[in-house]
């Protein structure tokens, strides 16, 4: 998981050339004639966005005859939005540009609107309210507020991650001795407890332990072949010492609590580990 850098141009822009892309309409003169207000409420939402609070924008009755209108300039296939996706893709380091940030499992193959577009039909293409997410978590993101008016989900445009661990695995070997993978959080570094209960709630909302888990037990008989392939030349304290610094390099490319970084580091620091791939070896 890592932050994404934000869309750096004006939002309302993109706004304005969605209406004006559109064909002459009764509901192209509706969106004209609230132009203004819309404007205007994009600059409230680029202070609350500077200021990491956009929870705290109130939902706005005035849009509510114009909702239908607001929500035609939304379509995944159009212009504009595949326009603000490429743009949006192009600001993110290659290595996490097409992977869902909220999972860190699958493509990021739609876009989430942070403030839901249900209720904030005014802000349903501003680009700083998208965040590329995979259909899967997206489908999860039905709240963003719990009733006390507290979030829910990590904006990782805003929210900044911690560089401490807080996701770690555990692993047993069940009576096939095959090694089954459980993910759990806590906050041994005493990270922050606002940002710990947030980082929280967005696993939780999002079943993210368990994707997690799943996905490790999909992956983990890669990382065994990768290891046991690498026997036939080099010693294991060689092979370990390896993905040691290789799990740095990944720490820095994918984020510091990266599943698969959490992973490889549980598995070479356990000895059980090392016996279990030794026997392996020799059985081979
Ligand atoms: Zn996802």
């Amino acid at each position: 998981m890592k932050n994404l850098k934000s869309y750096p141009h004006n939002s309302i822009d993109v706004h304005l050339n969605a209406v004006k892309r559109k064909n002459a309409s009764d509901s192209k003169e509706n969106l004209i004639h609230i132009e203004n207000n819309v404007r205007k409420d994009y600059l409230d939402y680029d202070v609350h966005f500077s200021e990491n609070d956009i929870e705290n924008i109130p939902k706005r009755q005035f849009y509510i005859p114009f909702k239908l209108d607001l929500q035609s300039l939304y379509n995944f296939q159009s212009k504009t939005i595949i326009d603000v996706r490429g743009h949006i893709e192009k600001l993110q380091e290659r290595t996490i540009r097409y992977t869902c940030q909220n999972c860190t499992i699958n493509s990021a193959n739609t876009l989430d609107h942070v403030l839901p577009q249900g209720e904030f039909p005014e802000f349903i293409v501003n680009p700083k309210n998208l965040f590329p997410c995979c259909s899967q978590c997206n489908s999860y993101k039905n709240k963003y507020l719990e009733s006390n008016g507290i979030k829910l989900f990590l904006n990782l445009y805003l929210d900044n991650l911690p560089n401490e661990q807080y996701l770690f695995v555990k692993f047993e070997f069940d009576d096939n001795n095959e090694i089954d993978f459980e993910y759990f959080l806590f906050n041994k570094y005493e990270i922050n407890v606002d940002t710990f209960a947030l980082i929280k709630s967005h696993f939780e909302k999002l079943y993210l332990l368990e994707r997690m888990r799943l996905k490790a037990n999909e992956d983990y008989s890669e990382i065994e072949n990768l290891i046991l392939c690498g026997l036939n030349k080099l010693s294991i304290d060689f092979i370990f010492d390896e993905i040691k610094q290789n799990i740095i390099n990944d720490q820095k490319a994918y984020g510091f609590n990266h599943w698969k970084c959490v992973l490889k580091l549980a598995l070479i620091n356990d000895d059980r580990f090392k016996k279990y791939i030794q026997e392996k070896r020799t059985k081979a």
